[in-house]
């Protein structure tokens, strides 16, 4: 049975069931298993071809062995996939000789967020009544993941969802994928004030002791294991598609907080055979500049074409660092430490070398995704979004072996970012069929100031897991 440890080392090991609702460890870690359970050759051989319901349900199983989710497994995977708009879940187009996309954005809200929450919310509500317990759900959300979280947790008995967002600051296609689902267990709250603001006002929440235990507070964010998991599911299937377990594959990940591409590197870790990752970034390039020199600097945010990667500290590349450091929890823990404080901290030669191994890295800035854009769509008549073209970028900047197929994943569908892509292409891509009427919902929002006491007490008087008696 998989045990999970935090990356710091002094939190408590925790099952499956206590780890999905848990977020972040008590410590400041991040969890991850204490092994990571393989999928031998055979294994491998044996599910390709299968329907990637089958495959999610092979490789998630022996991560959820023991927990009460274990025997429901297929079910949930097969509402949470039900969802989708192509049968695939996450099919591969080829774009040239040895190039594939991986579209990731046939869920509910268009983006890949939506292949990970689809599934934790299933598994969330199963847990939950399992133990007769409710949550609120809190997030901050730059776009993508608030819609993701919302789409996935409305409706459903044992949770509420409170998704902070800076008014005026996020796309009009995801501001009403949040504000326009009419459901009771669901708000949206735009808050007077930018992301981080909004981030702040959630880790006060989950800072204030009484106020996490009064209403229960959990989170859906991409540090969660479980979305972490959900995720390793695709890099497998599209590694099967092409030739898995004979044939090596590489990936190349548009990257923000680093959860996407680390989930490739747990596919890895269970026995994928994996020629490289190149993790591709936007102008905030915290993640290139570390690959490059083993210095991880952060620097100011600024906005670009593809806004789910603007990110200056990539959480989840803690999970990374933890390995490249023999697992050394309190080593890890100082390293952080003194990153937070200065802002800056680096690997040892050896340990940038390990690094460098397996993961390489690229960088596009506006003007070069406007022209991927651009090029794609003359060479192919393809329509990609800002995120993927700098997944596109990052290929064609950082050539591999041509006998090792390339997989650029395609984070996001183009109608979600519609304003850069017509920029590029002089023409505004459609919404599919299935949200056709989404500018014609009627939108449900709360602005609130920039204020902890204020948020607070809308939480309070919304979230259906109030204590009784601890609420005031
Ligand atoms: C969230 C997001 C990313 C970045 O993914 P990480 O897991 O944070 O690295 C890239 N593209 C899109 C469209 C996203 O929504």
């Amino acid at each position: 049975m998989v045990r999970y440890v935090s990356t710091r080392g002094a939190a408590p090991v925790l099952s499956f069931d206590d780890v999905l609702l848990a977020g972040l460890a008590r410590d400041g870690g991040l969890y991850v298993p204490d092994a990571w359970p393989t999928l031998g050759a055979h294994r491998l051989r044996g599910l390709a071809g299968r329907p990637y319901e089958d495959l999610a349900t092979a490789v998630i199983a022996p991560f959820v062995a023991g927990g009460v989710a274990a025997d429901a497994l297929p079910r949930l995977v097969a509402t949470a996939y039900a969802s989708f708009a192509h049968r695939a879940v996450a099919p591969l187009v080829q774009v040239d000789a040895t190039t594939w996309l991986m579209e990731l954005f046939h869920g509910p809200t268009l983006a890949f967020k939506d292949v990970a929450m689809q599934l934790l919310a299933q598994l969330f509500d199963h847990v939950l009544a399992a133990r007769g317990e409710r949550v609120t759900i809190v997030g901050a959300t730059s776009g993508d993941t608030g819609s993701a979280a919302i789409e996935a947790i409305k409706g459903r008995e044992r949770a509420d969802v409170f998704i902070l967002y800076p008014h005026g600051r996020v796309s009009d296609v995801q501001r009403r994928q949040m504000t326009t689902v009419d459901v009771g267990n669901v708000h949206a709250i735009a808050i007077d004030g930018t992301f981080d603001d909004c981030q702040d006002l959630v880790k006060a929440m989950f800072a204030d002791a009484p106020f996490r235990d009064a209403v229960g507070l959990s989170a859906v964010n991409s540090i969660n294991w479980a979305r972490v998991l959900a995720q390793t599911v695709y890099y497998v299937a599209a590694g099967l598609a092409l030739g898995a377990p004979d044939r090596r594959v590489r990936f190349v990940v548009p990257s923000g907080n680093f959860g996407n591409v680390y989930a490739g590197y747990g596919a890895r870790a269970m026995g994928l055979p994996v020629d490289r990752f190149v993790v591709a970034s936007n102008a905030n390039d915290i993640l290139p500049r570390f690959f490059a020199t083993g210095a991880m600097e952060t620097r100011t945010v600024v906005p670009t074409l593809s806004p789910s990667m603007d990110i200056q500290i990539s959480s989840n590349a803690e999970r990374l660092l933890f390995d490249l450091m023999g697992r050394d929890g309190a080593g890890l823990a100082g390293w952080m430490t003194r990153f937070r404080a200065e802002g800056r901290n680096a690997l040892t030669p050896a340990q940038t070398e390990a690094a460098r191994a397996l993961f390489a890295a690229a960088r596009a800035d506006d003007a070069e995704t406007a022209r991927v854009i651009a090029k794609t769509h003359a060479e192919t008549g393809m329509v990609v979004d800002p995120h993927t073209a700098v997944g596109l970028s990052a290929a064609a900047q950082l050539p591999g072996d041509p006998a090792v197929p390339t997989v650029v994943l395609a984070t996001a569908h183009p109608a979600k970012f519609p304003d850069a892509v017509e920029r590029a292409i002089g023409r505004r891509p459609a919404l599919p069929d299935r949200m056709g009427d989404l500018f014609e919902r009627r939108e449900r929002v709360t602005r609130l100031p920039n204020d902890l006491a204020t948020v607070e007490a809308f939480v309070r008087g919304n979230a259906r897991a109030v204590v009784s008696g601890a609420a005031a």
